[in-house]
C-alpha cells in the first residue's frame, strides 16, 4: 500500500527506538517503532538533519509483520565529465563478478571480486529445486528462487559498494562500465546457469553501480563491448586468440595479464580515448594517438586490492 504524506511520517524521539511510523488509520493515528539496519538508522538520521529527503513510502505486509519501504532523495550534482577524469573501468564476468582498474596515466589499482561464491550459491538453489521439482514442490520452488534473487541482490549491493569506494578515493572519477548487450553476447557459448545470470544479474549490478555512482556525484558512461576482451591492452592488437580463459597472452607483443583485468583496461581506455580525442578536436587536432613510450609504460604497477574471494 502507498502512503502518501499525510498519512505517513517518521518522528524522531528520545525513546529506545528512536524512529517511529506515524500511520493514520480510520481510528486515528498509530505509532509504530521502526526497527532497521544500522545504516538506515543513519539515512534517518541525515533525514532529520535535512542532508536527505523523505520521498515515497510503501507498507506492506508479509509474513505477519509490517513493513515500510521508505526512499530517500538526495539532491546531486554530477558534473559533464571530461579528459580531466580519472577513468575506473569495470568488466563483469563469472570468474570474477566485476573487475575493476584506475586509469591515470597507466592502470593504478585493481580491484576483485570473486565469482565463486555466487556461481556456488546459486548452484546450491539449482540442486535445492531439483529435489523440490521431484518433490512437486511447486510453491516452495517458487519460494527458493525468490530467496536466490535476494541473494544475488545482496551480492550485488556488496559488490556496487566496493566499486564506488574504490572510485571515491581519487579526484574526479568516472566510471566506465560496458554497454550491457555485450556482456551477454560474449556468453553466448556458456551454460544456461551462467546465462541466467548474465542477463537479469548484471543488468542488476550495473543499475546500483549507476545509482550509487550518482548518488555521489559520479558520472558513468557506457562504452562499447566489442573486443574488449579480444584486445591487447598495451599495443591493441585484436584477436580472438588473445584470450585464453582466465588468462591474457598477447600473440603480436606476448604481453601477459589476468584476462579479466585486461579487458577492465580496455574499458577505462576507451574513456580514456574518447575523452582525449574530444578535447583534442575542440583543439582542433583529432590526430595524435598515446604516444609508443607512454603505452610501453602503462602496467608496471598493478596493485591488486582483496575484495571477498577473488578468482584472479
Ligand atoms: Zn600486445
Amino acid at each position: 500500500m502507498r502512503l502518501d504524506k499525510r498519512t505517513f511520517s517518521v518522528v524522531e524521539t528520545d525513546n529506545k527506538f528512536k524512529y517511529f511510523a506515524s500511520i493514520a488509520t480510520a481510528d486515528g493515528r498509530v505509532f509504530v517503532p521502526l526497527l532497521g539496519q544500522r545504516y538506515q538508522y543513519k539515512n534517518l538520521a541525515k533525514m532529520f538533519q535535512g542532508e536527505l529527503l523523505q520521498g515515497t513510502a510503501e507498507l506492506l505486509f508479509k509474513d505477519g509483520d509490517f513493513y515500510v519501504y521508505l526512499s530517500l532523495k538526495k539532491e546531486v550534482v554530477v558534473s559533464e565529465p571530461d579528459a580531466t577524469f580519472t577513468a575506473i573501468g569495470v568488466d563483469l564476468g563469472l570468474h570474477n563478478l566485476s573487475t575493476s582498474v584506475i586509469l591515470k596515466d597507466r592502470p593504478t589499482k585493481a580491484s576483485f571480486f570473486g565469482g565463486k561464491p555466487a556461481l556456488a550459491m546459486r548452484r546450491q538453489f539449482a540442486e535445492f529445486r531439483k529435489s523440490l521439482a521431484k518433490a512437486k514442490k511447486l510453491k516452495r520452488i517458487k519460494a527458493s528462487k525468490d530467496k536466490e534473487s535476494r541473494c544475488m541482490r545482496d551480492i550485488n549491493h556488496k559488490v556496487s559498494s566496493a566499486i564506488i569506494e574504490q572510485a571515491l578515493a581519487v579526484e574526479k572519477p568516472i566510471i566506465v562500465l560496458e554497454k550491457l548487450q555485450g556482456i551477454r553476447q560474449r556468453s553466448k557459448s556458456s551454460k544456461k546457469l551462467n546465462r541466467m545470470l548474465n542477463s537479469w544479474a548484471f543488468a542488476q549490478l550495473q543499475s546500483f553501480i549507476k545509482y550509487k555512482a550518482n548518488w555521489n556525484g559520479i558520472p558513468v558512461v557506457y562504452v562499447d563491448p566489442k573486443y574488449t576482451s579480444q584486445k591487447c591492452n598495451r599495443c591493441g592488437f585484436i584477436h580472438k586468440g588473445n584470450r585464453k580463459g582466465r588468462n591474457f597472452a598477447c600473440k603480436k607483443c606476448g604481453y601477459q595479464l589476468n584476462a579479466d583485468l585486461n579487458a577492465a583496461i580496455n574499458i577505462a581506455k576507451q574513456y580514456k580515448n574518447l575523452a582525449s580525442s574530444y578535447m583534442l578536436e575542440a583543439l582542433g587536432d583529432v590526430t595524435t594517438p598515446l604516444t609508443p613510450a607512454m603505452e610501453r609504460k602503462q602496467c608496471e604497477e598493478i596493485s591488486v586490492v582483496d575484495r571477498g574471494n577473488p578468482n584472479i
